[in-house]
């Protein structure tokens, strides 16, 4: 096993991760960040971001991910990608100059770190219906940016009313024939601007109060059954693909026996973004929070960063 050591592990180089890694390096912090795919976390599957201040013009999330890389290059931040942290336990480690309180294992290496800023982002939350597990990969997707042009012509189903639901039907609507938008209650959570687009495009169906009961299809998405929950009546849809953005499972499996969460696993922490672990900070989606934008994300890594910082001012 290779053996690194750091004052700081950053896990996830998503916005707030990558946020934090520059602001340790602007504050001379010996820090080491790891990220389990490319860099860029969520956003490199967002087709289009318009809300994030300085670029006016929108950009893709593919884009502005690209442009966070190149800011990291810039600072000399060498991103390890591809290296998945499975595992992280408190440890008392001491090389001979430092004592180490956190012993993190994944790809083939062990760091070894006092303290740690996790950055691990969130994964979509699936429905749990009926025909939902074999027909995911095969009609089922949770990323209309990749697999949305696999159904140009056809008719698809998106379920879910907050921000990425509208934003990803609006995306969807300019390849696809008619998009059936399911939301459970009669009144959409997604931001004003998204509402009014979706209610204006020709092309959007709102299925309201309603919920998706079956997939069904053999060896790929045939239908789905939607029940309006007012009257009770079903109606059977034939689309070729069904979008979900119900909401989201936080990336925190391999810290929750270190710090607190919330039920479904999202890390508490307080406004300086640490948790109930004293050398352990959270920040963007994985952590409990009320907003989940790239700017918040963003904002969250520059202050764990900077609390990090003070924290090992207090130790030395
Ligand atoms: P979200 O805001 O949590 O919305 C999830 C949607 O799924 C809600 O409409 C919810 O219905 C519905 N839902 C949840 N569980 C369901 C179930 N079991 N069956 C049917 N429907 C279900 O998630 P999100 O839209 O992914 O947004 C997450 C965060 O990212 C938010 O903070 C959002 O503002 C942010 N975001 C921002 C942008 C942007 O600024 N451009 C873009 C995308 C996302 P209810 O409404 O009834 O609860």
């Amino acid at each position: 096993m290779k053996e690194l050591k750091a004052d700081l592990l950053i896990i996830g180089a998503g916005p707030g991760g990558m946020a934090a890694a520059i602001y340790a390096r602007r504050s001379g912090l010996d820090f080491l960040i790891a990220e389990k795919n490319m860099a860029g976390g969520q956003i490199i599957n967002t087709d289009y971001i318009e809300n994030y201040p300085g670029f006016g013009e929108g950009l893709s999330g593919f884009e502005l991910a690209q442009k966070l890389s190149e800011h990291c290059r810039k600072f000399e931040i060498d991103i390890m990608e591809y290296f998945d942290i499975s595992k992280t336990e408190e440890t008392e480690y001491n090389d001979g100059k430092k004592s180490y309180r956190f012993k993190s294992t994944g790809s083939g290496s062990i760091i070894y770190s006092r303290a740690l800023i996790i950055a691990t982002g969130a994964r979509p939350d699936r429905l749990n219906v009926k025909g939902e597990a074999g027909l995911i990969g095969k009609g089922i997707s949770f990323c209309a940016t990749c697999d949305g042009a696999l159904y140009r012509g056809k008719e698809v189903a998106v379920v879910g009313g907050g921000d990425t639901a509208v934003e990803e039907a609006l995306f969807l609507s300019n390849l696809v024939d008619r998009v059936y938008l399911v939301h459970r209650r009669d009144e959409l959570r997604a931001c004003d601007m998204l509402q009014c687009r979706a209610r204006d495009n020709k092309k959007i169906e709102f299925l309201w109060s309603s919920v998706v009961e079956e997939f069904t299809g053999d060896g790929k998405l045939e239908a789905v059954i939607v029940r309006n929950k007012n009257d009770g009546s079903k109606r059977k849809i034939e689309v070729a693909a069904v979008f979900e953005y119900v909401g989201w499972e936080p990336n925190s499996d391999m810290v929750r026996h270190l710090v607190n969460t919330d039920q479904k696993g999202f890390i508490i922490t307080d406004a300086t973004m640490k948790t109930s672990h004293e050398a352990v900070f959270a920040v963007g989606d994985v952590r409990n929070t009320p907003f989940r934008q790239v700017i918040t994300a963003v904002s969250d890594g520059a202050v764990a960063a900077m609390y990090a910082d003070k924290y090992f001012l207090e130790q030395d």
